[in-house]
């Protein structure tokens, strides 16, 4: 499988990671660092007008999606059932086309714009390669591209060894 992940799924993606849990970094926890985040991703034409709860809002929207991609990573599973509601407007063409887009204004519509393309990648067996990292100092937000499905780790040399080894120093530990 070596088809190439469109702009709009490889957003999604950068959303996830525009927290960097290993460096404890935030790309857009001020208005400001969101509504230029927004911008220079093509989600919102102007970062005019974002405010604290728009901060809030984007942050929690990332962390749903990320426990959700982590979901299919993590046997554990998600600790608590939650969700987050956006309004979107389905746009149906003359041309034979129909495609969602975020609907309402400013970051809501933004937001709405990054998380469009989910049906369609439910649909077209994109979004189950979308995954989340299970080590749990890391959650970086990756495209699975291995046969089967079946990666776990971000990268199997840093992370996938990282967490061979801690499994190995626990069967080793004087038990
Ligand atoms: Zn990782």
């Amino acid at each position: 499988m070596a088809h190439e992940l469109s702009p709009s799924i490889q957003r999604i993606l950068d959303f996830v990671n525009t927290y960097d849990l290993e460096d404890r970094t935030d790309m857009i926890d001020t208005p400001r660092k969101l509504g230029s985040w927004l911008v220079a991703n093509g989600a919102m034409m102007e970062p005019a007008g974002v405010t604290a709860a728009d901060v809030d809002d984007a942050a929690r929207l990332r962390e749903l999606l990320r426990t959700s991609l982590l979901a299919k990573t993590n046997a554990a599973g998600a600790p608590e059932s939650e969700s987050f509601s956006l309004p979107m407007a389905l746009q149906v063409s003359t041309d034979g086309s129909a495609h969602l887009a975020g609907a309402g204004k400013g970051v809501t519509s933004a937001l709405g714009h990054i998380v469009a393309p989910i049906p369609a990648a439910v649909a077209d067996g994109t979004w189950e390669r979308l995954k989340v990292c299970r080590n749990e100092a890391c959650h970086w937000a990756f495209y699975d591209r291995s046969r089967n499905r079946s990666r776990r780790w971000c990268t199997m040399e840093v992370c996938g060894n990282r967490e061979k080894t801690q499994v190995f120093r626990q069967r080793h530990s004087g038990d």
